[in-house]
């Protein structure tokens, strides 16, 4: 058989795949192991730093794609630059013998002479070094806090050049890449892992090929090494489990500490590094050590999620405590629902998500937004959710309560004002009322299927109750019929509420027979609710906007959002008198 390898062309690079050839070629002499040189995205932007040309993967993709299409049958790359999962397709076989996972220190001789040793004293007061890594910048301020840490770019020997050219006092590289290019010369010091824990599987090279192709799996994985494979498995189930973003500082180190143990050290941090927990723990299984180690960093470095009801489109009907926490956020992920005039609550430097979710066209799954909000609280204080109306109702607020338990996130249900409500209270219709209606009924018309099968129709004729539809515009007419066959009389009253309680807000109000003629007649819009019930008659008595309209001038003028309230201010000078 013949194989290609493909790899980036830089010296390390090519080193690696070298070294991967000729391993496999000498196992096995009947095949033939060629390489091929292909560029990536990451070779040709060389002038910004990594995490402003996006995820880790820009190293890798075309050289995946080549595998995928078969043009290349291995990819060599180096493990700690992988992202925790493989390419949808791709495998990396098992961890070969790996080179020395620590990271070193290159002293510049011209500025300290040529010397070796075993502090970090020996640098000047503010001495400048250089590293593209926040892992490895964030780990030196903490062995020495007055260094200044600027971002050096490129392959090995771009950066020891820079060194000189931008006369850096010193820059940290990997020990595995320099051994590999026989530059162990240039390290004044390795550093422990006390002082700086390495990138997840720092040292491994990670050998991609096809899912499918089981044949060259087994040749590679021949040339395993089980202690380092642990290892690596240990790491990298950390960096999976961890889940953060590449641009955050995580580092781990499992190694085994006697016959029967393992330990991993593990490390995250903030982006602007003002988290950064440190943990060691130990036990005789690398995977549950990482799995472990990720729980028990999260405990510690995860803010508050605070799932907030933002109200029903009137940004003034949020909660007193919603505007509290929401001037607090450090980070908003807000829905399409919620009124837009609540980001004004933001502090300016409040890091704002949209995740809007428009019918059937969902911007973010469900999972992919639980995922954030874990995400999200490893990076901040305070992280707020804002939903539309109330978070449990139709909101999926629970769902994600339970993924943040499931994630050691802590988090806080801040109730809202419901549409449900409030919006046909904005119309003028009390959801119950003596002598007219015993309760209410909150149903969606819309399920996982999109269809009205699951909704009892014969019950809800059969009590005295106001019925409230949510998601229902689509299907004003289905309802409405299903209502008539099961027996409820055509004249029932009957209205839709759309955009209720905002400046747009529509009310059409009918019967069950003509609802659907009406609301089309009107093109009437969505958000909308749909209600059936006597109340509906009362909105003639009760329809406050329209009646008292006139009297504008006489309303109260609630103070704007984020203008602070003068009374409140007052009250507070007066309390510290
Ligand atoms: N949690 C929200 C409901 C989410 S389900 C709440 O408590 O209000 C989304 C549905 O709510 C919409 O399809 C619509 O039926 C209703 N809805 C939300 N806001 C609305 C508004 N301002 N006007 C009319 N209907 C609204």
């Amino acid at each position: 058989m013949k194989y290609i390898i493909g790899t980036r062309g830089s010296n390390l690079a090519l080193v690696q795949a070298n070294m991967v050839k000729d391993k496999l070629q000498e196992k096995y002499p009947e095949d033939s192991f060629e390489i091929k040189v292909i560029k990536t995205q990451g070779d040709k932007i060389l002038d910004r730093p990594l995490e402003a040309i996006g995820q880790k993967g820009v190293f890798v993709k075309e050289i995946e794609k080549e595998i995928l299409e078969n043009e290349v049958q291995i990819g060599v790359h180096s493990m700690k630059d992988m992202p925790a999962e493989p390419e949808e397709g791709l495998i990396f076989t098992k961890a070969w013998k790996r080179e020395d996972p620590r990271d070193a220190f290159i002293i510049n001789d011209h500025i300290y002479g040529k010397v070796k040793g075993d502090s970090f004293e020996i640098l000047k007061e503010n001495a400048v070094i250089g590293t593209g890594s926040k892992r490895r910048g964030y780990q030196f301020k903490k062995i020495r806090p007055d260094a200044e840490i600027v971002d050096i770019r490129g392959n090995v020997e771009t950066r020891i050049r820079k060194m000189y050219e931008q006369n850096l006092d010193g820059i940290i590289l990997a020990a595995a890449g320099l051994k590999r290019l026989n530059k162990e010369e240039v390290v004044y010091k390795y550093f422990s892992t006390e002082e700086m824990i390495c990138a997840p599987a720092q040292g491994v090279l990670a050998i991609e090929i096809r899912k499918d192709n089981l044949e060259l799996k087994e040749k590679i994985d021949s040339l395993s090494d089980a202690e380092s494979d642990n290892e690596a498995k240990g790491e990298r189930t950390y960096l999976k489990e961890i889940d953060g973003d590449c641009h955050l500082p995580i580092a781990a180190r499992c190694e085994r500490i006697n016959e029967k143990e393992y330990k991993i050290d593990a490390l995250f941090g903030s982006v602007d590094g003002n988290k950064l927990e440190k943990i060691m723990l130990q036990g005789d299984k690398p995977e549950e050590l990482g799995k472990k180690a990720a729980e028990v960093i999260r405990k510690k470095v995860t803010g508050t999620v605070y799932l907030i009801g933002a109200g029903p489109g009137d940004p003034d009907l949020l909660t007193v405590k919603g505007a509290k926490l929401l001037e607090k956020a450090d980070c908003i992920i807000y829905d399409r629902l919620v009124s837009k005039e609540l980001l004004g609550y933001a502090k300016p430097n409040a890091e704002l998500v949209y995740v809007g979710k428009e019918n059937k066209k969902h911007t973010l799954p469900q999972s992919e937004i639980n995922r954030l909000l874990v995400k999200k609280a490893l990076e901040h204080e305070v992280i707020v959710r804002l939903k539309g109306g109330d978070p449990y109702v139709f909101g999926r607020g629970g769902e994600e309560g339970i993924y943040l338990n499931q994630h050691q996130v802590k988090w806080q249900v801040v109730p809202g004002v419901t549409s449900a409500v409030a919006g046909l209270a904005y119309a003028g219709i009390p959801i119950t009322h003596r002598g007219i209606s015993r309760g209410f009924r909150v149903v969606t018309a819309h399920d996982k299927d999109d269809k009205l099968t699951n909704l009892d129709f014969e019950s809800m004729v059969k009590g005295q109750e106001t019925l409230v539809f949510l998601m229902g515009l689509s299907k004003v007419k289905e309802i409405t019929d299903n209502l008539v066959s099961a027996g409820m009389k055509k004249d029932m009253k009957a209205a839709v509420v759309s955009k209720a309680t905002t400046k747009e807000q529509k009310v059409v109000i009918s019967d069950l027979e003509n609802l659907d003629k009406e609301v089309k007649k009107q093109e009437i819009k969505s958000p909308a609710i749909i209600v059936v019930g006597e109340v509906v008659g009362l909105a003639k008595e009760l329809d406050f906007i329209t009646r008292f309209s006139l009297e504008n001038e006489k309303n109260i003028i609630l103070p704007q959002i984020g203008e602070k309230s003068k009374l409140a201010e007052e009250l507070k000078k007066n309390e510290n008198l």
